[in-house]
């Protein structure tokens, strides 16, 4: 552990220094402000960077401050949201935003991490971020350069590693513990990239990492085999009658809960609704299921009654769709 500090502790002037002229300039860099980081953080769980930029300034421009977002509806926040996935995010984000509006946003790691849908790695990220106070955020992109600086063997998807890393962390922190931070996962984001793909030539630490040195980067880190997605067969009905479509709310628990959709279902009923008039197929990926989805376009034979039947319009405007059923949207017109 001592010999693991000292690498670190030497590492940290070369990376600050890195990230001071290659930093990329992000919406939500620069400002100090716990509730934007907040939101930038939870947009950012399991969401590439290019696909937040967009909806991050939208959004505040939206609900500018934890009491906007706490006074919409859960329609407008999820609207909001829509395409950007993993709905309970958002959900979540309207919860939190009603204690912060009530009480101010928490100013230590205990009372972030309180906060619905705040798990250690995001409250470390705005500590650290907003009030640069020493608390690791350690997620799969840190982990993966430290275990790579380290040559560290340990499986990163044990608890065990991660608090390992997580306790190493704090002995090195430096004073400017936001920009510590920031500058760890843009190194993982832009340089030591993962799939055996490190740009280690452009690395700040080419000359201090034992993997590089060993020409090992690709063993690092080392992780747990992956259970195969399951796969499912999804047809999709998008029902069309008189210039309106249907729609129906999911259930209140599971995928995508309580969101809109096109009516669909695992055996194929398209002819049971009307006159097909297209076909086409499209597939969706979500963490542990996938989604083979045949889709068809129906003039439909009633206004079947347990839908919901809108205009093109009022759904653009008022319900969010998963973006799972993107594909079938450009029917709607
Ligand atoms: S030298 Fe290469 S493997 Fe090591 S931290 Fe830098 S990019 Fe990653």
């Amino acid at each position: 552990m001592q010999n693991e500090i000292q690498v670190l502790k030497n590492a940290v002037p070369p990376l600050l220094e890195w990230y001071g002229v290659h930093k990329r300039e992000l919406p939500w860099r620069g400002t100090r402000d716990p509730y934007k980081i907040w939101v930038s953080e939870i947009m950012l769980q399991q969401t590439r960077v290019e696909a937040v930029k967009g909806y991050y300034t939208a959004f505040l421009e939206k609900f500018p401050n934890a009491e906007t977002l706490a006074n919409a509806s859960e329609e407008e926040v999820l609207k909001a949201w829509e395409g950007l996935g993993y709905y309970s995010r958002a959900r979540n984000l309207h919860k939190a935003a009603k204690l912060i509006a009530e009480k101010g946003f928490p100013r230590d790691f205990a009372g972030v991490r309180s906060l619905p849908g705040v798990g250690d790695y995001t409250a470390g990220a705005i500590c650290s971020i907003a009030y640069d106070l020493p608390c690791p955020a350690v997620d799969g992109n840190v982990l993966r350069v430290l275990t790579r600086l380290l040559a560290d063997e340990r499986n990163i998807d044990e608890m065990s590693t991660r608090m390992a890393f997580s306790r190493l962390l704090r002995e090195v922190y430096p004073k400017e513990a936001g920009e510590f931070c920031q500058s760890l996962m843009e190194l993982g984001a832009i340089v030591c990239m993962p799939n055996g793909e490190p740009m280690c030539s452009l690395c700040p630490w080419q000359t201090i990492c034992a993997a590089h040195l060993a020409g090992r980067e690709e063993e690092f880190p080392v992780r747990s085999e992956k259970k195969a997605r399951k796969a499912e067969r999804i047809f999709v009905y998008v029902l069309k009658k008189e210039g309106k479509f249907a729609l129906r709310q999911r259930e209140e628990r599971g995928l995508l809960a309580r969101l809109w959709e096109f009516p669909n279902g695992t055996e194929n009923a398209a002819a049971t609704y009307g006159k097909i008039l297209a076909e086409k197929g499209a597939k969706h990926i979500f963490t542990h299921v996938e989604w083979e989805m045949t889709g068809y376009l129906i003039e439909a034979e009633a206004f079947f009654p347990q839908f919901l039947w809108v205009t093109p319009e009022e759904m653009r405007e008022n319900y969010a769709l998963p973006s799972a059923f993107k594909a079938f949207k450009e029917w709607v017109k």
